[in-house]
């Protein structure tokens, strides 16, 4: 192997057997990576970079490696999403609140990377505390799309940003710009009603959120304790599923998490999906749908059927709901979960003279505008005259689109195939400013998964006309990932792989 790009460019299958077959050291992996994020500052992806930890942590994988004792992510280098605390290393879900907080333990889901011998690069931008589509509610800033539209002007002088750069979707941000530049092999991220998919969706990456209870939520900054799910974004399916395999598993510190056993997910890729069926939802087809969404959509029934899937027309009659109960589930439990930062235990306090001027002022200097404008309907949403109005009635609305989905999977639907985003991205500060609803309604395709609890995959599936990634959505059974590993590498075979090309390298 020469030079630093060519080891970046490796998806993390490549990279395993090249460490293995001993072409090139963890060390240099590692290195070529932390001169990518060098290269790429201008993207802010990365809130932290911890380059002296990636480097120790990869003589500890070279020194395994030679002595034969390799573990499954052996050396391969990953971005961690903000959300997830991290042992020492600033951990402040992109939020003034928590800044400065480094906390004295590590998240389940990044001590099993670490337990496999993944090397951490640094902590990766969101949405504060994962509160939006687009990564522009961050208090470090917005994240740059790796991706242009054709014609574009963006960072005609490298390291400058001219003309409307893209945002690379939200709330895992960060990650899915991270992975499409290169600037890490794979990274965690988390979705509550959209934040892995909807991404991915925008950067050309695959993002898979499973099953609620497939991977711990212990030691990641709650947003919405009922949707909440880690997952991975990466190159590829294959990646996806070879970090997922680590990432997910019981935890006796989280008591959502299910104790039933990981799968080897890499298995599932056999190219073909004979035998399955696989729903295509009516309610999906939205009015005044983009034709090129429709023509995507219709381009992925045509490859599954050719790799062997019986397809048919299901419906969910309940979807319209989806995005309205979203919007009063997930805020009544974030003013819940966001009540604990009051300026005494984590991160930021603001002297006010007595105890509630402090909270007062810690609470009103630390949040930023959308994450007040959530605590404030998740206040009122569960306080005492509406609580039967709004929170139970979404309750009520949640447990109906559940049951749509199960009556499909008992008619013998296997995986439901629909878009992943109503829209290829957008650009930076082009939405939601005036009306949020305009951002929320970016969730459409994909709240639903969170409010029943299902695993569900985004898969690049083409360009639009502006020259950038769309991608399809496969929603599957409880704890059915292996079906969407294997529907998704059908799709990403027929539909290849999009890289942007690296404009932002000076
Ligand atoms: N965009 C959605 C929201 O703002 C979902 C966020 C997420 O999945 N974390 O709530």
């Amino acid at each position: 192997m020469s030079g630093a790009n060519d080891l970046t460019a490796l998806t993390i299958a490549e990279a395993r057997e090249g460490l293995a077959a001993k072409s090139f050291t963890a060390h240099e992996l590692t290195s070529a990576y932390l001169a990518a994020i060098e290269k790429a500052r201008v993207l802010n992806a990365y809130v932290i970079e911890t380059p002296e930890k990636a480097l120790a942590m990869a003589a500890e994988s070279d020194r395994r490696l030679a002595s034969g004792n390799a573990r499954p992510l052996e050396g391969i280098p990953l971005g961690i999403k903000d959300l997830f605390c991290t042992e020492g290393v600033r951990s402040t879900a992109c939020s003034n609140i928590l800044g400065g907080f480094i906390p004295p333990y590590e998240s389940t889901v990044t001590s099993q990377l670490w337990r496999d011998g993944a090397v951490m690069l640094g902590k990766l931008n969101c949405d504060e505390f994962a509160m939006g589509s687009s990564n522009e509610t961050s208090a470090f800033g917005p994240v740059v799309n790796p991706w242009r539209r054709t014609g574009s002007n963006v960072g005609t002088n490298a390291g400058t940003l001219e003309g409307t750069a893209l945002v690379p979707g939200g709330s895992s941000g960060g990650s899915a710009a991270a992975v499409a530049a290169r600037l890490c092999a794979g990274a965690t991220a988390t979705d509550t009603g959209g934040s892995i998919r909807q991404p991915a969706a925008f950067t050309g990456t695959v993002g898979i959120k499973p099953t609620y209870g497939r991977c711990s939520r212990w030691g990641i900054v709650a947003f919405a304790s009922s949707l909440d799910q880690a997952g991975p974004i990466a190159r590829d399916v294959r990646d996806a599923a070879i970090m997922l395999r680590s990432m997910a598993g019981n935890d006796e510190r989280d008591s959502t998490a299910v104790d039933t056993p990981v799968p080897d997910y890499e298995k599932a890729l056999s190219g073909e999906v004979r035998g399955l069926t696989i729903g295509i939802p009516k309610e999906y087809r939205l009015d005044g749908m983009a034709p090129e969404i429709e023509a995507l959509w219709q381009q992925g029934i045509a490859w599954l059927k050719e790799a062997g899937a019986k397809i048919v027309d299901i419906s969910l009659p309940h979807t319209k709901y989806a995005l309205p109960a979203y919007y009063i589930v997930a805020p009544a439990e974030a003013s819940s979960n966001l009540a604990r930062y009051d300026g005494v235990r984590y991160g930021l306090r603001e002297q006010g003279g007595d105890i509630t001027g402090m909270y007062e002022k810690t609470r009103a200097r630390g949040f930023g505008k959308e994450v007040r404008r959530r605590i404030m309907i998740g206040t009122y949403v569960l306080s005492a005259g509406y609580y039967d109005a709004y929170y139970v009635k979404a309750q009520k609305i949640r447990t109906l689109i559940k049951r749509d989905f199960d009556l499909a999977f008992a008619a013998g639907v296997d995986a439901v195939l629909t878009p992943a985003t109503p829209s290829s991205a957008f650009g930076i500060g082009e939405k939601g400013s005036a009306d949020p609803v305009e951002m929320y309604l970016n969730d459409i395709f994909t709240v639903t998964v969170n409010m029943a609890g299902l695993p569900g995959i985004a898969i690049p599936a083409g360009l639009d006309a502006k020259g950038l990634p769309l991608a399809l959505q496969l929603i599957g059974r409880p704890f059915a990932e292996e079906t969407l590993f294997r529907c998704g590498d059908v799709i990403e075979r027929a539909a290849g792989r999009f890289t942007p090309p690296a404009w932002w390298t000076p």
